[in-house]
Order: C-alpha cells, then structure tokens, then sequence
C-alpha cells in the first residue's frame, strides 16, 4: 500500500509548492553562479519567489525563463522610469482601484502572485503587505456600487488567484451581486506560473459567476508545458474565455520566430492572443525594455503569416496615465501614382482611387 504521506509529498497541492519557493539569492546560490551580496540588495528592495515548478522550466541560467525569474542586480543600479509608470494612483478614487476609462474599472485584490516577475509593472508594491487588505476591497466595491457607468470590473493583482477558494467566492459573489456589472475579467499569471492552483474546484467557483474571462501571461513557448495545458483546457472546458496579454521583453521574447512558436502554441492551448504590450517604464526594469521598431517588424513578420486568431493587438500603455494605444506597421505606402497597399510579403497592390480619398488627414 501507499504510504499517504509519501504520496502527498510526491503530489504536493499548489500551496505546499508555493511555501517550498525559492524567496532568498542565497537558496539559488547552490543551483547558478550568482553574485549573492549584490542580489540580497535587489531582493530587499523588490521580493523574489520563484516556486518549484517555474524553477524546474528553467533549463540554463541566463535563458528566457531565468531573466523572467531570477534577480539582476540592474534592477536597483539603473534609474530609469517610474514608480507608478502608469500614473495608476492618480486615477485612482480609492486605494487599488483604478478608474482610467469610461465603462471599466481595475480593482486590485491580491498583493502576492506565485511568482514574482522582474519586469513587474507594480514591482514597488508586488509582495508586499499594504497593497490591498480586505478594506481597500470593501471600499473598491463601494465604489463599483456607487457608480453605475461601470459595466467591466477588471480583478487584478498581485494575483487574484493566490486567493483562497472561499475567497474568491466571497468577492465574486459580491461583485454578482451589483446589478451594473455585466462583465468580470480576471487577470492571472497562475496558469504559466502555478497551474497546479487551476483545480477542479476552483474551476467550480469560478464558472459560477459567468460570463467570466481570465487574461494570463505566457512570455515564451517553452512556458507551455503539458501542466499549463491542462489548466487553461480546464478553464476553457468551464466556458471562460481565455485571453493572453504577452510583454514584449528584451533577450525573452523580442524575436520574430519566438513570438511566433509562442502565439502559435497558445490557440493550441485555447489561449486567445489578446495584448503584445510594449514593456511599462517602471523603474528597476529598463534592461527589458525594446524599442517599438522591434515590436512593430515582430507584428509585420506575424501578420498574414499567421492566423488572424493567433494574433494579439500590439500596444502600448501610455505613461502618466493616457491609457493603451494600438501600434500597426503601416501598410499603406504613398508612390507617384497615389496611395498603394503593401501585402505581408512586400508585394504591391492598388486599390479604387476614389476609396482611398482622406487618407492622410487627421491621422487617418
Ligand atoms: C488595461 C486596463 C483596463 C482594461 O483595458 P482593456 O483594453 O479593456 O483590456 C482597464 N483599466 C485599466 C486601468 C487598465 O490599465
Ligand atoms: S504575476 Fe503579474 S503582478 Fe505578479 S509579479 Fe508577475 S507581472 Fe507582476
């Protein structure tokens, strides 16, 4: 017979694997050749986790996986950018919630994620206790409540997933319970980063509360393993829409044929291309950042060579709060004979004249 407790330890449930993180450069110093004096500074400033499954992905240091996870004393050296890249807490009417466009809000509830990404966006506040507690939720509800433009509530993080079953249920169903609110997206980077958290009874909880979407974050291929399969087909068989919000990171993903393995490999996971974000100016990050060349010939090189279900909107989340706009290469090209079309091999192709009037005035 089984022993019990040798099985619970060869199947741990995604909090043991949680509380077996790796949180400190000294319990990495055993696995890579690191500078640990230099990254205990960067760990106090900006945590790290990195738990047992992510860790077991990362195949060389230095590779795509690692710079995701691993600390780089750069994060305390470089200046650049902001704290608050995207002006969050000046559109925000209560502390964690952020009401930047008309019909949506953005409503933080969890200050821990199952890993905690370099390139973080909130990496000031990311782990740290203060964030959000149960009163900046009460209070971000009564805002919603409050306020009846608000068709959209976007839960966010830290990650909405590191809360417990119950908790979850208890802030779905208050949230259900505001007639205005049509809509609740989850954001979550559990499904790359824990899947194991993705169980059949946090499936339950979840499909509850339709109609529910989760946006996660896959950043490179070698993210889909059969573990995150397996949790977004769980998702999806629940009938939540499953979007991808990938960001565009120097030496990880600012290449061509990685992105396109990446997009290609997430439809097959049922996982819905969504955002290509250029990279927040958030301080302790510039050595991740791309130039916007480098996303506009990845998103020309994808286009027509790929299906349009496999391709994501590339954007850019303006600072200082001016919300995300979309980038395109352009595909229009101006020739003696007027206004012409580029196709995704280069080939020229024209076009009746008289549709084409008013191109080039404002902005068009
Ligand atoms: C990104 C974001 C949203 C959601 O934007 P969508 O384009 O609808 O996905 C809402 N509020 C804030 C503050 C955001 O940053
Ligand atoms: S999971 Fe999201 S919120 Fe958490 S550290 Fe990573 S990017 Fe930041």
């Amino acid at each position: 017979m089984t022993d019990p407790n040798k099985r619970a330890a060869a199947v741990p449930g995604w909090k043991k694997l949680l509380s077996r993180s790796f949180s400190s450069p000294q319990e990495l110093a055993p696995h890579f050749d690191l500078d640990k004096t230099a990254l205990q500074k960067v760990t106090a400033r900006y945590p790290m986790r990195i738990n047992p499954y992510y860790f077991s992905l990362i195949k060389t240091p230095g590779d795509p996986l690692y710079k995701q996870a691993v600390p780089d004393a750069r994060e305390i050296e470089d200046p650049a950018g902001e704290e608050d890249p995207l002006g969050e807490e000046a559109l925000s009417p209560c502390p964690g919630l952020t009401h930047k466009y008309p019909d949506r809000v953005l409503l933080l509830v969890s200050n821990q994620c199952a890993m905690y990404c370099r390139f973080c966006n909130r990496k000031r506040k990311v782990g740290r206790p203060g964030l959000v507690d149960r009163k900046t939720i009460r209070a971000g509800l009564a805002y919603i409540r409050g306020h009846k433009e608000i068709r959209d509530v976007l839960l966010s993080g830290g990650d909405p997933l590191l809360l417990s079953d119950p908790e979850l249920h208890a802030l779905l169903t208050e949230l259900r319970a505001i007639a205005h609110v049509a809509v609740v997206r989850i954001g979550s980077r559990v499904p790359c980063t824990l899947p194991q958290r993705i169980t059949p009874a946090l499936v339950r909880v979840l499909k509850a509360f339709h109609p529910l979407y989760l946006n996660t974050q896959f950043n490179h291929p070698s993210e889909i393993t059969p573990q995150a399969a397996a949790a977004c087909g769980r998702l999806a068989d629940a009938g939540i829409g499953l979007g991808c919000q990938t960001v565009l990171l120097k030496g990880i993903n600012d290449d061509s044929s990685v992105m396109f393995a990446l997009m290609e490999k997430l439809i097959e996971i049922r996982v819905r291309p969504y955002y290509l974000f250029q990279a927040d100016l958030a301080r302790g990050t510039a050595h991740f950042w791309t130039p916007v060349a480098t996303g506009l010939k990845i998103m020309r090189r994808l286009q027509g060579r790929l299906s349009g279900l496999c391709l994501p909107h590339y954007v850019i989340d303006l600072p200082g709060g001016g919300g995300k706009v979309p980038l395109l290469p352009s595909y229009l090209r101006q020739t003696k004979k007027g206004v012409t079309f580029i196709n995704y091999l280069g080939r020229e192709y024209t076009y009746p004249v008289e549709l084409l009037e008013g191109l080039g005035e404002e902005g068009l």
